[in-house]
């Protein structure tokens, strides 16, 4: 070998071992693609607070809002950097009173598809294990609320007695409505029933009725409209109050500029919109904070009258203390 070839090699050896570092750099760090845990937690008075997310589910709100237009939907997406399909969370929430650990809403479970089902992993993920919730309030019969009681006909949470209004029990958990019903409404009877079996057959579900102190500081409000029960959970420690609101909403670039939109799901929509716009108008007056399980997750916030419509404050990540 000349000393020529011999430094001609040693000079390529020295770059391509530079351009290879050069390339393991830029390889280094593989991306995580995964998303972090699904749970928030916040303090409101004594009481812990944690949202718990299931999943998301794609919407198409030209389809399903209704006492509005396809253009207007549109506007209000693009105006919110949004557009169909629409990703909305499914929100679920737990609260802890010191002596009592409650669940609001329990998620899909099985019945929501690959991208839902995750509030029980998230729930273990934020401390908690599902045996430890003794109570879970139902804000209405729904299969994205209802689900997740269930896994493979078993109670998910077995020392758990479950709560809802009489009305959503007596029209979502009723054979002779499910016999007569059809297509996607006899599913979602179907789906409530099969949700709800353990607890009923265990003695562990307790329908109220309408607005019910249930434990002190947490009060069931009727909010009926969505479903015939459909019920809001108004949580109040130390002075504080949260209100879980449920369904009173589920398209927050649309509902919260115009209130009196309604979408497909709404059993009565009128009346649905009437229990929106009261609700809206006294959470902007009271200035409280409200969680609701189609706001993008957390789904945690305070609103502010804003023109005819509201604006919507969402929660920051705080410390827990
Ligand atoms: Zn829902």
């Amino acid at each position: 070998m000349t000393r020529w070839t011999h430094r001609w090699r040693r000079g390529m050896a020295a770059l391509s071992g530079s351009l290879l570092m050069a390339c393991a750099v830029q390889g280094a760090a593989p991306m995580a693609k995964s998303q972090a845990p699904g749970f928030f937690r916040m303090m409101l008075g004594a009481f812990e607070v944690t949202a718990l997310f299931d999943g998301t589910i794609d919407l198409q709100p030209t389809q399903l809002l209704t006492n509005t237009t396809p253009a207007q939907v549109n506007r209000l997406l693009a105006r919110a950097y949004e557009k169909e399909p629409l990703p909305t969370s499914v929100n679920a929430y737990v609260i802890n009173t010191g002596t009592k650990l409650v669940m609001v809403d329990a998620g899909t479970g099985t019945l929501g598809g690959p991208t839902l089902g995750a509030l029980a992993a998230n729930l273990k993920a934020a401390g908690y294990q599902p045996e430890q919730v003794d109570e879970v309030y139902i804000t209405h019969m729904h299969f994205d609320h209802v689900g997740g009681l269930t896994h493979a006909g078993q109670a998910v949470f077995p020392n758990a007695v479950v709560r809802a209004d009489r009305r959503d029990a007596e029209f979502w958990l009723s054979q002779a409505n499910a016999d007569q019903a059809a297509g996607d409404m006899k599913a979602f009877i179907e789906h409530a029933m099969n949700s709800l079996k353990p607890y009923v057959a265990a003695g562990r579900f307790k329908p109220f009725d309408g607005d019910t102190e249930l434990l002190p500081g947490v009060r069931a409000v009727a909010a009926h409209g969505h479903t015939a029960g459909h019920t809001v959970y108004a949580v109040e420690s130390g002075g504080q109050k949260l209100m879980l609101w449920g369904d009173l909403m589920h398209v927050a670039a649309v509902q919260f500029a115009q209130p009196q939109v309604t979408i497909a799901f709404d059993g009565d929509a009128k009346r649905a919109a009437a229990q929106r716009k009261k609700a809206f108008a006294d959470a902007a007056k009271q200035g409280y904070v409200i969680g609701a399980s189609h706001l993008p997750f957390p789904g945690l916030g305070r609103l502010r009258a804003a023109g005819k419509g509201y604006e919507f404050l969402p929660l920051g990540h705080l410390p827990v203390k």
